[in-house]
Order: structure tokens, then C-alpha cells, then sequence
């Protein structure tokens, strides 16, 4: 059966990661119909907008994209395309799988850990004004709606995948207010929804600390936007960076599937970009999609590549001389 997917290829790296990923893609699972859309700067140069009408309409007809990162300038210009994309389609969910990669060498071994991050609210939402010249309010909003939504999601998706700890990462001892909702609600849908799963609290300070002395220890971390998108990164460079790491934005009926990291501007137009966080993406959307067969034969394909661990298969990230198309290419020799 054909499907439609939106392909959003981004700013920086994007176009080229985003291209590598199809490839591998199509050739698992043919026939997938991919609706080119445009979205960040590029968008903003070529159409004068960075969310063109033409993107939001091929997202409300399809529900589906896959999306290479856009660049958001920092100080003035344009607001996210993230936030604004996150927000429209009600994506409250983050899911970002973290974990050791056969073949990629890091300080850890056996890192298996999936960061759940709250996608619409808290800080991250930059709602900001200028008081007075010289004072500006940053909001931090959070809402008993958005904290109970976010925290059933984390505590399902433990029990579906028979993980057995949750451990939220919070400053309530400060935020008393916004991070103490935060954890009120992450309590109470504890024990209405899965009291089997051992249930943790750690000030975000020392959960950071812990994750780097000993990341094996952790399972799902459920965190508000702002820490989740900071911890994430952080989680990255436990398995081998940003390269390696996938992740979901996930809503009720619709769900884009992007990499964790950004445009990567100094490695932009360059073809050495590691393509294989944003196909791990794309393994997720197969198996979002039910197409697990080709979802498993495209993992099988790159952690053979890993695995046998050849300099020129392997992009210089993750210690090889390739660029993103060799190790594109190598993947589809494996599969
Ligand atoms: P970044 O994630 O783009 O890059 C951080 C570091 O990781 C850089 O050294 C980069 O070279 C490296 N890196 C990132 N992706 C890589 C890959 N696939 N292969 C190899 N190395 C990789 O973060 P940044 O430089 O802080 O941000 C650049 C831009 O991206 C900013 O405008 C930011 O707003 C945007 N951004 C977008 C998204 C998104 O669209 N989802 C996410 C994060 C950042």
C-alpha cells in the first residue's frame, strides 16, 4: 500500500542527511510516497516564510513527516519552526531512544535509555516580552493538562515496553510552583496507572551528574521541555553524539520524526555529516507506520556496518573517514 509522507530535508546538513535516509528507506519499503515540503531558512530565502502554507497543508492531509533540522537564529529573527510545528499539531511527546551502538566507541557500555520529554509547554515555549526597556519576562508555563498528558505517555510507553523505572528530572525545590505540578502529576499518574514501574525523583543538578557517572543505572526519564531538550544532548554524548540518536514528536493523530541534533552549520554543504541518527529516525516512522519488517532490516543493515567498524564505511564522527553518502551507500549494500 502506498503511503504519503511529508520529507521536510531543512536547513544546514539537512538536505543532505535527509536525501541519505530516503535512499535506505525506499530501498527497504518501496513505494512510499514522499511529499517534498519546505520549512526553516531555506524556506524563509526561497518563499518568504519559514512555515509555507503549501508544508502545513501536505502535514494536515498526510499526519506523517519525516524532518531533517532547521536553524533558528539566535537573538532576533524568526520564531521556531520547531515550537510552532510542535504546538499546531499537538506533538506533546518527545521520545528520544538512547543507546550503545556495537561498533561506536564511547566511555559506557550498554547504554539503553529513552528520554521522554514534554513537547508544548514550560520555557521552551518562548513566550517573552520586554517589561520595561532593560527587563525582560521569560514565561514558564505549565499546566495540569499538559503535566498529567505527558506524564500517562511516559508510564504507558514503560509498561508497552516492559521498561521498569521512570525517574523525572525536576527543580521543584526552586520552581515550587511549575516543576511542583510537574511532579504532583508524575506521582498521582504513577499510582492510578502503573505502580509496577519503580518511580524516581532526582533534582535535575544531580540526575546530570548521575547520568554521566553511570548512565546504565537510568531507563525512562521524564522531563518538562526545556531539561528534556537540554538532556538529550547531554544523553547523545554517552552513546557517541549526536550522529546516533534518533527521536519522535509525537501527538493523538499525527507524528513527525526528526534526529536529535540541529543543522550542524559547520559541516553544512560539506557531504560529511552522519546520516544515521536522522534513518534511525526513520526507523522509528517504519514502525509507527506498523512496517516493522523493513524497519528491522534497515537495523540489522547499519549495525552491520557499525559493527564491522571499516574506516572508509564509517563517518569521522564515529571515528571513520566516509562522508554521509558511503555511509548511506554501505547500509544499502548490508540490506
Ligand atoms: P547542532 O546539533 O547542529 O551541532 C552540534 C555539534 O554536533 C556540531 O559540532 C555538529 O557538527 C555536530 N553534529 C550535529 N549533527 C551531526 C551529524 N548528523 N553528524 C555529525 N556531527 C553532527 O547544534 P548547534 O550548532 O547548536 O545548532 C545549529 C542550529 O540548529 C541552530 O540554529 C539551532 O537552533 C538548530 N537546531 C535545530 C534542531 C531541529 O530542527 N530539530 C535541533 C537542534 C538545533
Amino acid at each position: 500500500m502506498a503511503r504519503r509522507i511529508c520529507l521536510i530535508p531543512g536547513d544546514g546538513i539537512g538536505p543532505e542527511v535527509s536525501e541519505a535516509a530516503r535512499q535506505v528507506i525506499d530501498a527497504a519499503r518501496p513505494g512510499l510516497e514522499w511529499i517534498p515540503c519546505a520549512a526553516g531558512a531555506a524556506a524563509a530565502q526561497a518563499c518568504g516564510e519559514v512555515l509555507p502554507p503549501a508544508t502545513l497543508e501536505a502535514l494536515e492531509s498526510t499526519r506523517i513527516a519525516l524532518k531533517g533540522p532547521v536553524a533558528t537564529p539566535v537573538g532576533h529573527g524568526f520564531a521556531s519552526v520547531n515550537v510552532e510545528l510542535r504546538k499546531r499539531f499537538g506533538l506533546y511527546a518527545a521520545v528520544r531512544p538512547v543507546r550503545s551502538l556495537l561498533g561506536v566507541r564511547t566511555r559506557y557500555e550498554k547504554v539503553d535509555l529513552v528520554v521522554v520529554r514534554e513537547n508544548t509547554e514550560g520555557l521552551y515555549s518562548g513566550l517573552e516580552h520586554e517589561v520595561v526597556p532593560g527587563v525582560v519576562e521569560s514565561l514558564k508555563v505549565a499546566t495540569r493538562t499538559g503535566c498529567e498528558r505527558i506524564a500517562r505517555f511516559a508510564f504507558r510507553y514503560a509498561r508497552e515496553r516492559g521498561r521498569r523505572r521512570v525517574t523525572v528530572f525536576h527543580k521543584a525545590n526552586i520552581l515550587k510552583l511549575s516543576d511542583g505540578l510537574f511532579l504532583d502529576c508524575a506521582r498521582r499518574i504513577h499510582a492510578e496507572l502503573a505502580p509496577e514501574i519503580e518511580y524516581e525523583e532526582l533534582i535535575i543538578d544531580n540526575g546530570c551528574m548521575q547520568l554521566v557517572r553511570d548512565p546504565t543505572r537510568f531507563d525512562v526519564l521524564l522531563l518538562e521541555n526545556l531539561y528534556g531538550d537540554v538532556v538529550s544532548d547531554l544523553c547523545a554524548g554517552l552513546v557517541g553524539g549526536l550522529g546516533v540518536v534518533p527521536g519522535s514528536n509525537l501527538g493523538e493523530d499525527c507524528a513527525i520524526f526528526e534526529a536529535v541534533h540541529g543543522s550542524a552549520p559547520d559541516l553544512a554543504g560539506q557531504g560529511l555529516a552522519n546520516p544515521l541518527a536522522l534513518l534511525m529516525s526513520g526507523v522509528l516512522l517504519l514502525q509507527y507506520l506498523g512496517e516493522d519488517r523493513a524497519a528491522a532490516r534497515i537495523e540489522a543493515a547499519y549495525q552491520a556496518v557499525l559493527a564491522e567498524g571499516r574506516p572508509e564505511e564509517l563517518t569521522r564522527d564515529i571515528g571513520g573517514r566516509a562522508g554521509t553518502r558511503a555511509f548511506a551507500e554501505a547500509v544499502l549494500r548490508r540490506l
